[in-house]
C-alpha cells in the first residue's frame, strides 16, 4: 500500500465514523496529497506515511485550528507548531484535528463548541478529556496514534477511559511552541496509541530542544522504541496510600492490585508510601492553572484573529462582546477564577499560597523518587462516566483529576496503560517516573502490555 492510498482510506474512514463519534473537528482534506509527496520523495523517516491525529490546540499551517472554541472558529494558522514540523520531517501525515474540551479545559470533551465526542466502548459515555477526540480516534482504529496535551491529566484520563496507552512526558521534554497555551507551567504535548511501541516511536520524533521554547530541555532524546525492555527485575515501585482515594470503583482497585502483583512476579518490589499534601493537589492545581489561563487567554480580543463581535460602538465593547460571545461557560469560569486569584486583594491568600503548596508537593514527590524508580496507582477513580453526568457540577468534574494532577504539578513523566475492565469499561494503571526517565515509564507499560 502506498502512503497516498493509506491517507485516502484513513480520511474516508474518519468521515464514515464522524456522525457517530465526532472525534475530529477538521479532517485534513489534503492528507492524500501530503502523502503523495512522501511516496514521491521516498521519505524514509520512522513515521513515513503514517497518518496521525492531532489535537486541535496544536497549530497547523493552513489547517484550521480552533482549540474547540467559538473564538477561534475561523483561525487559519500561518505557521506550524514545532511538533508538527518534527512529525513532517519523520514522514508522518496529519490526518486532521481532533476534538477536545474548549482550550483543553475539562475532562470529558463536553465543553467543546463543536459538541462532545463519544466513547467508542459505549456511545452513552464520555471519552474523557480534554484529549478525548484523540483517545477515541485511536480506540476506534481511525488512526494508530494521536497527539494530545496534558495540563492536569488530559492525556492519561482519556487514555484510561478508552482502553489505550497515553504518555505525558517530563515538563520540558517536548517543545510547546505553537501549542495553544492553557497553563504554561503545566502544559506538555504527549502521545496516545494502542501499542506502547507506537507511542515510543512518536515521542522520540517530537521530543527535543527547540530554540523557540526556552523551557524545552537540551537533554539528548533517547530512541525509546529501540530501548524498550520488559525486564522489571529489581525495579522499585512506590504506591502512595493517598492514591486509594475514597469513592474509587472497587474493580479499579482490584485491577490495579492485579497489575502490581504481576510486577512483583516479574521481580519488582512494591511498597506503600505517603504523599500527605496530595489532599490539596486539586485546589492548588485549579488556582494555578486558572491563574495562568486568565493571563494566557488575554490575547483573544476580537482584534487580531478569531471571532469578532458585530455592531459594536467602541473598542471596549469590541473586546467585551467578542470575549463574552466567543468563550464558553467553563472558559469564562476559569478566567474569572484566575483573575480573582491574581488580584491584589486575593494574591497572597490564593495564588501565592497555591504556589507555595505546589513547592511542598514537588518535594514530597521527588523524595519518594529518591528511593523508588516509579510511582504507581490508578489513572482515574472510576471508568468513563455518562455524557451529561458531571457537566453541570464543576467540582465533581474537577475532583475527577485528583490522581493525574500530581505528575503535572511536579513536571514528571507519567503514563496510563490499560489494566482490565470495570463494569465492562476500560481501567488504566498510572505509571509516574523520575524526571526525564520516560524510558522507565515506557518499559513498565510494555511489560504489562
Ligand atoms: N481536567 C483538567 C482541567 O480541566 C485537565 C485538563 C488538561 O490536562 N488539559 O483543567
Amino acid at each position: 500500500i502506498t502512503a497516498e492510498d493509506l491517507a485516502a482510506q484513513t480520511v474516508e474512514n474518519i468521515k464514515a465514523n464522524e456522525k457517530q463519534l465526532n472525534t475530529f473537528i477538521t479532517v485534513n482534506e489534503k492528507a492524500a496529497e501530503d502523502a503523495k509527496k512522501v511516496d514521491a520523495e521516498g521519505i524514509n523517516g520512522p513515521l513515513a506515511g503514517i497518518p496521525i491525529g492531532i489535537k486541535d490546540n496544536i497549530v497547523t499551517n493552513g489547517l484550521k485550528t480552533t482549540a474547540a472554541s467559538k473564538i477561534l472558529y475561523n483561525f487559519m494558522p500561518v505557521y506550524s507548531a514545532t511538533v508538527m514540523e518534527k512529525l513532517a520531517a519523520a514522514g508522518a501525515i496529519d490526518a486532521g484535528k481532533t476534538n477536545l474540551d474548549e482550550f483543553a479545559m475539562g475532562s470529558s470533551t463536553e465543553t467543546s463548541f463543536y459538541g462532545t465526542s463519544v466513547n467508542p466502548w459505549d456511545f452513552s459515555r464520555v471519552p474523557g478529556g480534554s484529549s478525548g477526540g484523540s483517545a477515541a480516534a485511536v480506540a476506534a482504529g481511525e488512526v494508530v496514534a494521536a497527539l494530545g496535551t496534558d495540563t492536569g491529566g488530559s492525556i492519561r484520563q482519556p487514555a484510561a477511559f478508552n482502553g489505550i496507552f497515553g504518555i505525558k512526558p517530563t515538563y520540558g521534554r517536548v517543545s510547546r511552541w505553537g501549542v495553544i497555551a492553557f497553563a504554561s507551567s503545566l502544559d506538555q504535548v504527549g502521545v496516545m496509541s494502542k501499542r506502547v511501541e507506537d507511542s515510543a516511536t512518536v515521542l522520540s520524533v517530537i521530543a527535543g530542544h527547540d530554540e523557540h521554547d526556552s523551557t524545552s530541555s537540551e537533554k539528548e532524546v533517547p530512541d525509546y522504541r529501540a530501548n524498550l525492555s520488559k525486564d522489571m527485575h529489581g525495579v522499585k515501585i512506590a504506591v502512595p496510600k493517598e492514591f486509594w482515594h475514597e469513592g474509587t470503583h472497587p474493580d479499579v482497585l482490584d485491577n490495579v492490585n492485579k497489575a502490581l502483583e504481576a510486577y512483583k512476579k516479574m521481580g519488582a518490589t512494591v511498597e506503600e508510601v505517603s504523599l500527605p499534601t496530595l489532599k490539596h493537589a486539586v485546589e492548588v492545581y485549579y488556582v494555578l492553572a486558572s491563574s495562568e489561563a486568565s493571563s494566557n487567554l488575554q490575547r483573544y480580543d476580537g482584534v487580531r484573529y478569531g471571532y469578532r463581535a458585530k455592531d459594536v460602538k467602541n473598542i471596549k465593547d469590541l473586546f467585551v462582546n467578542s470575549r463574552s460571545e466567543g468563550f464558553g461557560d467553563e472558559v469564562k469560569r476559569r478566567i474569572m477564577l484566575g483573575t480573582f486569584a491574581l488580584s491584589a486583594g486575593a494574591y497572597d491568600a490564593y495564588f501565592k499560597k497555591a504556589a507555595e503548596v505546589r513547592t511542598i508537593f514537588i518535594e514530597e514527590m521527588n523524595n519518594v523518587l529518591k528511593d523508588y524508580d516509579l510511582i504507581m496507582g490508578p489513572s482515574t477513580t472510576t471508568p468513563a462516566f455518562k455524557i451529561g453526568e458531571k457537566v453541570d457540577d464543576p467540582l465533581a468534574m474537577y475532583m475527577n483529576d485528583i490522581l493525574t494532577i500530581p505528575a503535572n504539578l511536579a513536571g514528571l513523566p507519567a503514563a496510563s496503560v490499560p489494566a482490565g475492565l470495570a463494569d465492562g469499561l476500560p481501567v488504566g494503571l498510572q505509571i509516574i517516573g523520575k524526571p526525564f526517565a520516560e524510558q522507565d515509564v515506557f518499559n513498565a507499560a510494555y511489560a504489562l502490555q
